[in-house]
C-alpha cells in the first residue's frame, strides 16, 4: 500500500491576489458564467477539463463583502500578499524544504466552476523536504501557495451556485511523497504537519480551514481522494478504498472468466411502461423524461450482491451527468416495476443468464454520452486500471468524481511577475520556525512534568499555546493542564457558558498575586462560570478567602494537641476545622515544623 497526503491550510488576513479580507459574508448580488475548456500551451485539452465540459453546467456566483473585481475575474490579479508568502516560507523551512529562488505563479485549469477565471493560481514555495515520524521520514514533495476556490452553495442538475467569499483565500498546500505505509501512519503524518501550521499566528481557525486529499495506491493505479475533512476520517476512507478495490479485483476476475463485457445501446422502452404503477417512472414521464434500458453482458450478480457493488460505480457516472441514479437487474424486482414489465425488457434486450440490465430515467440527449462513459468506466475496472479522482464522503465512503488531471492543466500566469526570494528574507524568517510536535511533547513531559496522556491531550485539543500563555502567568503546569483539560470543559457543560481564555488568564493573575492553590483557583473558575459574578469581585469573595500563615499555624497547633494526628490525616482533619480555603502545602510544612519542635 502506498499513501501520500495533500493537506491544505487556509491563512487569514488578506487574500492572495487582492487586498480583500479573508473574512466576509455573501451578498444577494450575483452574476452568471459558463465555462469551456481551451487548449494548453502544448496544444492539448486536459482530460479532466474535457470531462467537465461534457457535464455542460451553468454557474452562478454570489458576490460577498470580501470580494472585488479580482474575484469576479474582471481585473488582473494584484501583487501577491507578502505576509502570505512569508508564512509559506516558514512552513517550508519547518518541513526542511529548499525554498525556491524565484516564485513563479502558474495557472491550473479548473472548470468545475469553482474559479471564476477557469483556473487556480498556484506557486511552489518549497521543495524536497521531509518530516520525521515514528515509521521513518516522510518526504515532502512541495509546499505551494495557492488561492482557494469559491464556496459551493448548492448543486442542482445542470447548475451550481457559488459564493465568492472563499475565492482567493490564501491556501498552503503541503504534498508528501507516497512514503506513508498505512492509515495510522497517515493520521500521524497529518497531525505532525498540522501542528506546524496551526502554530502560526495567521493560520485561519475556521470550520473548513483544513482539507486533506489522500493519494492512494495498492497496485491498481493512483486514486486521488478529495476532501477528507476530518483527521479521523482518513482511517475510514483508506479502509473503504482497500475494500472497494479488492472487490473490483474479484469482479474483474469473474467477468474475465465469463468472457468479456459489452454494453448495448440504450433503447427507449417507454411503451413497456404505458400503464405502469411505478411512481418513480410515472414521475419521470411527468418531467418529460424517458426510460432507457441497456444490456451489460456478463455482469449479472456483480452490480449488487455480497461485496460486489459495480452498480454503485456506474451510478457515480449517471450522477455526475446530472441524471440521478440508475436501476439495475440485481435489485429487481423493485421500484414498483412489475414482473411483466421486467420480462418485456429482458426479452427485448435478449438478456442471457450472465447478463445484467440497467435502466435510466433521462432525456434523449444524454443517452449517447452515457453509453460511452459507462463503457469506458467498465473497461477501466475490468483492466484494473483504477486511477481517477474520487470524492471523500462523510460516511467514509468514496465516490467517482472525474479522471485524474494530466500535466496539460498547468501553464504560466502571465499577469504576475517573478518574485525573487532573497537569502536575507529566509534568514530573517528562521527565528519564526515553530517547534516540531516531538520537541513540544518532550518539553511538556520533561520541563513541565506532565504525563504522556496530558501532553497528547493538550496537543490534540490545540491547547499547547494556551497552556504556555497560562504557565507564563503562573507557573503551576500540572494545575493548568487540569484546568484546561478537565475543569473548564466540565464547567462549560454544567453552566452552558464559555469562559474564554482571557478570563482564565485574568483569574490566574489574581491567583498568582494571592498565592492561590488549585482548590481555590478551581472554585474561582466555577463561580465565574455561573455567569453571576463579575471577575473584579472574585478577589474579595468570602468563599475564596485563603487562610493566612498565622491562622493555619493556630489550627495545626490545636489539632496536634487535641487529636491523634499524623501526616496522612492532617489535611482532611484540618479541612474539618475551617470553611475557608487554605494552602495544603503550607499546612503540611507547619505540621512538620511543629512536630519536630515537640
Ligand atoms: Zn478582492
Amino acid at each position: 500500500m502506498k499513501i501520500g497526503l495533500e493537506i491544505h491550510f487556509q491563512l487569514k488576513g488578506s487574500k492572495l491576489f487582492c487586498s480583500c479580507s479573508t473574512e466576509g459574508t455573501k451578498k444577494d448580488l450575483y452574476f452568471q458564467r459558463k465555462m469551456t475548456p481551451t487548449m494548453s500551451e502544448l496544444g492539448k485539452i486536459d482530460r479532466a477539463a474535457e470531462y467537465e465540459n461534457i457535464r455542460n453546467r451553468n454557474f452562478t456566483y454570489y458576490v460577498s463583502d470580501n470580494s472585488c473585481l479580482v474575484e469576479a475575474d474582471e481585473e488582473p490579479p494584484h501583487d501577491p500578499d507578502m505576509e502570505n508568502i512569508k508564512t509559506a516560507i516558514i512552513i517550508s523551512l519547518a518541513l526542511h524544504c529548499n525554498v525556491v529562488d524565484y516564485i513563479s505563479f502558474m495557472r491550473k485549469i479548473v472548470i468545475d466552476g469553482s474559479n471564476t477565471s477557469g483556473f487556480q493560481r498556484t506557486g511552489i514555495i518549497g521543495m524536497d523536504g521531509y518530516i520525521e515520524t515514528s515509521k521513518g521520514k516522510v518526504r515532502i514533495s512541495t509546499v505551494t501557495l495557492e488561492e482557494d476556490a469559491a464556496r459551493k452553495l448548492s448543486n442542482r442538475e445542470d447548475h451550481v451556485d457559488y459564493s465568492l467569499d472563499r475565492l482567493g483565500i490564501p491556501l498552503v498546500e503541503i504534498s508528501t511523497e507516497p512514503d506513508i505505509v498505512d492509515e495510522n501512519h497517515a493520521i500521524e503524518t497529518a497531525k505532525k504537519i498540522g501542528f506546524i501550521v496551526m502554530s502560526l499566528n495567521n493560520f485561519r481557525r475556521e470550520v473548513d480551514s483544513i482539507r486533506q486529499d489522500v493519494n492512494f495506491s495498492m497496485g491498481f493505479g493512483r486514486v486521488e481522494i478529495k476532501g477528507v475533512s476530518k483527521l479521523s476520517m482518513i482511517r475510514e476512507t483508506i479502509k473503504y478504498e482497500v475494500k472497494r478495490q479488492l472487490s473490483l479485483q474479484k469482479a474483474s476476475e469473474i467477468i474475465n472468466e465469463r468472457g468479456n463485457i459489452h454494453i448495448s445501446d440504450f433503447i427507449n422502452v417507454d411503451n413497456i411502461f404505458v400503464n405502469t404503477t411505478s411512481n418513480m417512472i410515472k414521475k419521470a414521464f411527468a418531467g418529460n423524461k424517458n426510460v432507457f434500458a441497456a444490456k451489460l453482458e456478463n455482469l449479472n450478480g456483480l452490480l449488487k450482491k455480497g461485496d460486489f457493488r459495480l452498480g454503485k460505480e456506474l451510478a457515480d457516472v449517471t450522477k455526475n451527468l446530472g441524471i440521478g441514479g440508475l436501476m439495475h437487474s440485481d435489485e429487481f424486482p423493485g421500484y414498483g416495476i412489475s414482473e411483466t414489465e421486467l420480462n418485456a425488457i429482458y426479452d427485448l434486450l435478449n438478456k442471457g443468464a450472465n447478463d445484467a440490465v440497467i435502466l435510466v430515467l433521462t432525456n434523449a440527449d444524454t443517452k449517447n454520452s452515457l453509453k460511452n462513459m459507462i463503457s469506458e468506466r467498465l473497461n477501466k475496472i475490468i483492466n484494473m486500471s483504477l486511477e481517477e479522482t474520487r470524492a471523500a464522503m462523510e460516511s467514509g465512503e468514496t465516490r467517482y468524481l472525474r479522471p485524474l488531471p494530466g500535466k496539460e492543466r498547468m501553464y504560466p500566469e502571465t499577469d504576475t511577475e517573478l518574485i525573487e526570494i532573497e537569502d536575507n528574507l529566509i534568514n530573517s524568517l528562521m527565528k519564526n520556525i515553530p517547534e516540531s510536535m516531538d520537541i513540544v511533547i518532550s518539553k511538556l513531559k520533561n520541563k513541565y512534568g506532565l504525563s504522556g496522556v496530558e501532553s497528547d491531550a493538550l496537543l490534540n485539543n490545540n491547547l499547547y499555546y494556551t497552556f504556555m500563555d497560562m504557565v507564563n502567568v503562573y507557573e503551576i503546569p500540572k494545575t493548568i493542564a487540569r484546568i484546561l483539560l478537565q475543569d473548564i470543559p466540565e464547567y462549560e457543560r454544567k453552566y452552558g457558558i464559555k469562559l474564554g481564555n482571557e478570563k482564565v488568564l485574568k483569574v490566574l493573575h489574581i491567583a498568582h498575586n494571592n498565592k492561590w492553590e488549585r482548590n481555590t483557583i478551581e472554585k474561582a473558575l466555577e463561580i465565574l462560570s455561573t455567569g453571576k459574578v463579575n471577575i473584579n469581585e472574585l478577589e474579595f469573595m468570602e468563599e475564596l478567602k485563603t487562610l493566612d500563615y498565622d491562622s493555619i499555624n493556630d489550627i495545626v497547633r490545636k489539632l496536634i494537641i487535641n487529636e491523634n494526628i499524623n501526616e496522612k490525616n492532617i489535611i482532611p482533619e484540618f479541612r474539618k476545622q475551617t470553611k475557608e480555603s487554605f494552602n495544603p502545602g503550607t499546612v503540611m510544612e507547619i505540621y512538620k515544623k511543629l512536630k519536630r519542635s515537640i
